[in-house]
């Protein structure tokens, strides 16, 4: 019954975007923690439209 093992070191953070909960490529930019669809879409949001 040892076999469970306990998240064996993994970061308390999971990389999950934040917008759709998708586990995609994220995008780590201006506190921003989304996948570039997302990205996109809060970008715009926030103002930011410079983003190819
Ligand atoms: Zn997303």
């Amino acid at each position: 019954m040892a076999a469970e093992k306990k998240n064996k070191k993994i970061d308390a953070r999971e990389l999950i975007c934040t917008t759709c909960g998708g586990r995609r490529r994220l995008i780590h930019k201006y506190g921003l923690e989304v996948c570039g669809r997302c990205f996109r879409e809060v970008a715009s949001k926030i103002g930011f439209k410079k983003y190819n």
